[in-house]
């Protein structure tokens, strides 16, 4: 399997001494109190395996944080903590896909679906997101369904488009599940940082859903804490046991005195996600008006941390071939697109991903240096 291309990018960054618009973690570590609890856990020994369904604590947690936002009402047993989403990911499609089955995916697609979809043996059956604004289109996800597929792989809101699904898209999605008996697994990574108040809807809360949906998330993104790598998947008892079942031959645990302390960042720290959402705010408009100001064609995204630019106003067809240029001309990295797409799909190739989950003198170094190089091919 390839490395990913977020961990090459930021090894480039380092040694070549690069602004780093690359990689998605923030420069700043998550609230105080969750780092307090997380060694009071330690010194209390908490340091052995937790169970692998994941720490009480935790797993109460998580059913009032689907309860409070969301109107989910949850049994213990119907949530499962995993070693960050991706082990949630890995164990959904490995414990709910079976080699032959096809699995629909929104294109550009977060790089692990890819390599999960592969490990299970299944076939990848994308639809693709389209630049300028990335929407879902319902034909398009209706003729991506046969006979042979299993479940679609979806991720509102979404990294790298920033897209957030509409009630529309998500009505359509459901509808789809719903005529082909379908199971979906939704990637809710960014579901507290959506941006100009517009609101995450999970679809498992859509009529008839939620008994055929895994519902993902992590608190990576929403606490800035991206290294301690707990998440979780939630769904009907079944499904859960499914995920945990591959779990089991994953990681089986981890993260002992981190869950308590994510518990407690549950439970007590809604305001550090809520400031962090109008921080990214901010952030994302400092990023995409100065990338606008140097003649980009930036798609301002509706969540996350991530804005696109589509780079063939400067000649340049091949977004790669744009980030290598920049990191040569202009000591700054981003991340080419494409690899998020199917390997020579036209539709990625020409557009780049810049990360705003920075500080904003970083944001404002790494506009000062384009600006004084030749964006031009
Ligand atoms: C960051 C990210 C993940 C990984 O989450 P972890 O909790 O760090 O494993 C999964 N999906 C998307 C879309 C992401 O951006």
């Amino acid at each position: 399997m390839d490395s990913t291309i977020f961990a090459e990018m930021s090894a480039l960054a380092v040694r070549t001494g690069s602004v780093n618009l690359g990689q998605g973690f923030p420069d700043l570590s998550g609230p105080s109190s969750v780092i307090e609890a997380a060694y009071d856990a330690m010194r209390a020994g908490r340091n052995q395996y937790p169970p692998g369904h994941g720490s009480p604590e935790l797993v109460a947690a998580v059913v009032r944080h689907q309860q409070r936002h969301y109107g989910l009402h949850l049994a213990p047993d119907q949530v499962v903590v995993t070693t960050g989403a991706t082990e949630a990911i890995a164990g959904a499609v490995l414990g709910l896909v079976d080699p032959g089955d096809e699995v629909v995916v929104c294109e550009p697609y977060y790089d692990s679906y890819r390599a999960m979809i592969q490990f299970a043996g299944a076939v990848r059956r994308p639809v693709t997101l389209r630049a300028p604004d990335y929407r879902l289109d319902a034909d398009e996800l209706e003729a991506a369904v046969t006979d042979r597929t299993r479940l679609i792989l979806l991720n509102s809101p979404h990294n790298p488009t920033g897209r957030v699904l509409d009630d529309a898209e998500l009505a359509a999605v459901a509808s789809v599940a719903t005529r082909h008996d379908l199971l979906v697994v939704t990637d809710e990574v960014y579901e507290h940082l959506t941006f100009d108040g517009r609101a995450h809807v999970p679809l498992a809360t859509l009529p008839g859903m939620f008994d055929r949906t895994i519902t993902i998330s992590s608190s990576g993104k929403t606490f800035s804490l991206t290294g301690w790598k707990i998440g979780w998947a939630t769904g009907p008892a079944g499904l859960v046991a499914a995920v945990e079942g591959a779990k089991n031959w994953l990681s089986y645990s981890s993260g002992a005195p981190f869950q308590p302390a994510i518990a407690h960042a549950l439970d007590h720290e809604e305001s550090f996600h809520r400031q962090l959402r109008d921080d990214l705010q901010t952030r994302r408009d400092h990023l995409c008006q100065g990338l606008d100001g140097l003649g980009f064609e930036v798609h301002v995204p509706q969540a996350t941390y991530f804005a696109t630019t589509d780079v063939s106003a400067f000649g340049h067809a091949d977004g790669a071939a744009f980030c290598a240029a920049m990191v040569e001309r202009a000591r700054v990295v981003a991340i080419p697109t494409q690899g998020f797409y199917e390997d020579g799909s036209p539709d990625g190739r020409h557009l780049v991903r810049w990360a705003f989950c920075k500080e904003e003198d970083v944001l404002s170094e790494g506009l000062r240096r384009l600006q004084g190089v030749d964006l031009h091919l």
